[in-house]
């Protein structure tokens, strides 16, 4: 049997041709990218597609086209093997994580990946990122299970968790990292899978679809300086449910009487407040310092050591899903799909 797989192409620079006029780089249709990966025949096996139309440049993502994103799996899900979403770098860690809340009891590969150079281009790192993709979708264990079965982002040596993913570079191939977790697998002359950090499912379930994702959120970031109007300007922006907000270090943030109160307030309205911290790697520690430990005090959730996309997309999740506050703020502080590890308190 052939193995099954679909294509959701949604744009960015993978598909893009250079405009005549501008020379600025505009996304183009599926045709276009596949008649330029002649060697995708040789894998054999059954590649179906569904494309965005118009597709877009990355940047231009959102909520719509995450639920379109799901739809399309959703919708397909039982006929094919795995799937492979060809998305811009720019927002694709976003994606990935929103995916991974998204798509409930997945127990298939959904393999996201894009490249740095246009397809069409001679040196482009697009052929062998859909490549590869397409060979991780197909994979199977010795057990005949799918070796993947979760959202993983492909991208040149290596395949990572999709809501543990960041993107770390604008100029280079390897354009993602995972700071804080594994890499899935390594890709070199083989796909080297990494079975300790690859996620199990013990009992696979129907695909549970959700569609509905609340985008009453915003984030905070901390820097020196930051005045207590401006602060409070921020915290108290209408309509809004939920706060990331970036901490220094290990979740540490001034110890000010004003900025303390100002927090609390927030809080005793309901605001639900997630600390994650600025820094690339690592984890918050709410009791490792005083600045950490008065905001857990006040009632700002430790996100722990997830990345700032997982953080947003999650809260959109936890408050679509229509929760009270206090359901929000215990789910947002334990892992639900392997987003965050909780580590010991010091
Ligand atoms: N701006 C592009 C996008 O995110 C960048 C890329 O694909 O690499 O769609």
């Amino acid at each position: 049997m052939k193995p099954r797989i679909l294509i959701v192409y949604t744009g960015g620079t993978i598909g893009m041709i250079e405009d005549p006029v501008s020379k600025a780089l505009k996304p183009f249709d599926f045709s276009h990218l596949m008649e330029n990966v002649p060697k995708v025949k040789m894998l054999d096996y059954h590649i179906d597609n569904i494309q965005f139309n118009p597709p877009i440049d990355s940047s231009d993502m959102d909520i719509r086209h995450w639920q379109s994103i799901v739809k399309s799996i959703a919708d397909n899900y039982d006929r094919y093997d795995g799937f492979v979403v060809l998305h811009g770098t720019d927002t694709m860690a976003y994606t990935a994580s929103a995916l991974s809340f998204m798509l409930g009891n997945l127990s298939k590969p959904v393999i996201i990946t894009g490249s740095q150079l246009p397809i069409g281009e001679v040196r482009t790192d697009g052929e062998e990122n859909l490549i590869t993709a397409l060979q991780i979708a197909a994979d199977r264990d010795r057990y005949g299970n799918p070796t993947v079965r979760e959202v993983a982002i492909l991208f040149e040596n290596y395949l990572w968790r999709g809501n543990r993913s960041t993107k770390r570079s604008a100029d280079n191939f390897n354009a993602f990292k995972s700071n804080n977790y594994p890499e899935l697998a390594k890709i070199g002359l083989g796909i080297y899978f990494k079975p300790a950090a690859l996620r199990k499912i013990d009992d696979v379930r129907p695909l549970t679809p959700y569609y509905d994702l609340d985008a009453s959120v915003m984030s905070i970031d901390l820097f020196p300086g930051l005045e207590e109007r401006v602060f409070r300007h921020q915290l108290a922006t209408p309509g809004i449910k939920g706060i990331v907000l970036r901490t220094y270090g290990a979740g540490n943030g001034p110890t000010k009487p004003w900025f303390i109160d100002a927090v609390r307030e927030a809080v005793d309205r309901g605001v639900v407040i997630l600390n994650v911290t600025q820094c690339v790697n690592g984890s918050v520690h709410s009791s490792r310092y005083m600045g950490a430990d008065y905001l857990a005090s006040a009632g700002v959730i430790s996100g722990h050591d997830i990345t700032f996309e997982a953080a947003m997309t999650k809260m959109m999740y936890l408050f679509g899903l229509g929760l009270d506050v206090n359901e929000v703020k215990r789910l947002l502080a334990e892992p639900l799909v392997g987003e965050l590890t909780v580590k010991s308190p010091k």
